[in-house]
């Protein structure tokens, strides 16, 4: 059987703590829900891997103020803070992985979990990554992943920062970005980009054969074009999928 799920989404710990009147709220960190929840989806839809972190601390650990660290008391085991934010899609297929679980800071979703053991396993190739916050656990989870050799969306829209100092978010971005991560945006539609082969191979053919055509089309026009070109492309690989299973 052929493996083509070679892309996985990490949405970075988006629970109540880190969103406003969390013990660790990030500020505007609940608008992560919504363009998360739509990438959720439609990797869901098309069978593609998606993997929630949450940090998962024990009452008492090195990672708090109290017990000589850097952070208020936040997602504490089994307590509402640390449960994941009401609003953010939930589905049987979302794989969750817990760190965080002793004194470390584990920002990483990689740091002391199986998280890298299961991408390899799944044949993933590229993760999208998003959440909370931009300069420490979605930054940390980025730097890792390319670590591990993996290519690396990072959904500038889809996260925002703690910011102890200002600019820190900005900053993030850019270490992620020189680290050789793509700073995207979570409206790119897993869809409209070149790795759905069926699709790119029909747009280079419109390019080709309706160019001048296509020079007189509205902005609203085209997208209609590539969405009935979509639906076409859709229907073609469930066509091919009928005919090798019978
Ligand atoms: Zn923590």
């Amino acid at each position: 059987m052929v493996n083509d799920k070679k892309r996985a989404l990490i949405v970075v710990d988006v629970q109540n703590d880190f969103c406003p009147g969390g013990t660790l709220a990030v500020e505007h960190g609940n608008e992560v829900v919504e363009p998360l929840n739509k990438l959720m989806e439609e990797f869901l839809r098309r069978g593609e891997p998606v993997f929630k972190s949450r940090d998962w601390h024990p009452p008492q650990t090195k990672h708090f103020s109290e017990y000589g660290g850097t952070w208020p008391i936040h997602c504490v085991q089994n307590t509402s803070g640390a449960e994941f934010h009401p609003g953010l899609l939930d589905d049987k297929h979302i794989r969750i992985v817990s760190k965080g679980l002793g004194d470390e800071d584990s920002y990483s979703a990689f740091d002391g979990t199986d998280l890298a053991l299961q991408l390899q396993r799944l044949g993933v190739e590229e993760v999208w990554v998003g959440g909370l916050a931009t300069d420490y656990c979605v930054k940390n989870t980025v730097l890792d992943a390319l670590k591990h050799g993996l290519r690396v969306k990072a959904l500038k829209d889809a996260m925002r920062p703690v910011e102890l100092q200002a600019g820190d978010g900005e900053r993030a971005i850019d270490e992620m970005r020189r680290a050789g991560a793509e700073i995207a945006t979570a409206s790119q539609q897993p869809e409209f980009t070149a790795s759905d082969q069926v699709v790119a191979a029909y747009l280079k053919g419109i390019d080709r054969t309706l160019l001048r055509d296509n020079l007189r089309l509205t902005v609203t026009e085209r997208f209609e074009r590539l969405m009935s070109l979509q639906r076409f492309a859709d229907d073609l690989r469930a066509a091919g999928k009928h005919s090798t299973h019978s």
